[in-house]
């Protein structure tokens, strides 16, 4: 019998670390697979198709919300952003644990249809940092960086969505706990527990009543 792999969904204010939590974890861990997003927006420097992010154009995006191909998709700072659903249903179905790291109106999105998920919030240390971490990226216009500072201070209250929270001081120490936290989930008592019992039943002979 295949158990479900475990859902991660990482998410929070742009800026504050999410990729580079995601990026280490992913380095720890290579059991864990990465959900790859479909975006429409233009590629920055070193980003490649299909392995950062599936770039469409606007209308091969539409098509795919029409065809319900979609976990979630969110409309982050005028470009569409989407999890592409197949993948990580038949992933997860199949017992793989999967990684997704998405904004936080499409985390609210996944949480709505599967809440059995593990939520988690990534905060910077302080709005400064996350104002010096987005500039770092060199990426940002001083309007988008006005825009994406302005959002984070909204979205930092909808963490009590959230089953998580991680300050990301250095990554290093985000990650360990992020693969605290994923460790305890494998440990929860859950539906799985039942085939757990039966085993241990079985090993001693002790007829299993379901
Ligand atoms: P960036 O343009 O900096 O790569 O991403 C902008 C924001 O979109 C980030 O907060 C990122 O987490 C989010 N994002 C990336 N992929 C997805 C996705 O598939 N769905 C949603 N809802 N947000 C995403």
């Amino acid at each position: 019998m295949n158990h479900k792999g475990l859902l991660i969904i990482v998410s929070g204010p742009s800026g504050a670390g999410k990729g580079t939590i995601c990026k280490e974890l992913l380095q720890r861990d290579p059991s864990i697979l990465v959900s790859v997003s479909a975006t429409t927006r233009q590629p920055r420097n070193g980003e490649q198709d299909g392995i950062s992010y599936h770039f469409l154009t606007r209308d091969r995006f539409e098509n795919m919300i029409q065809n319900n191909g979609f976990l979630e998709h969110a409309c982050v700072y005028n470009n569409y952003y989407g999890t592409p659903k197949d993948f990580v249903v038949e992933q997860i179905s199949s017992g793989k644990n999967v990684l997704l790291e998405i904004d936080i109106q499409g985390a609210l999105q996944v949480k709505n249809k599967y809440p059995e998920g593990v939520f988690v919030f990534i905060l910077p240390p302080s709005m400064k940092t996350l104002k010096t971490r987005i500039e770092g990226r060199g990426s940002e216009t001083p309007e988008s960086l006005k825009m994406r500072l302005s959002s984070a201070v909204s979205e930092i209250e909808l963490i009590k969505n959230y089953d998580y929270f991680i300050v990301n001081d250095t990554v290093n120490h985000a990650t360990d706990i992020l693969q605290a936290i994923i460790t305890a989930e494998k440990c929860r008592v859950n539906a799985d527990i039942k085939e757990i019992v039966r085993r241990f039943k079985e090993e001693t002979n002790v007829k299993t009543i379901d």
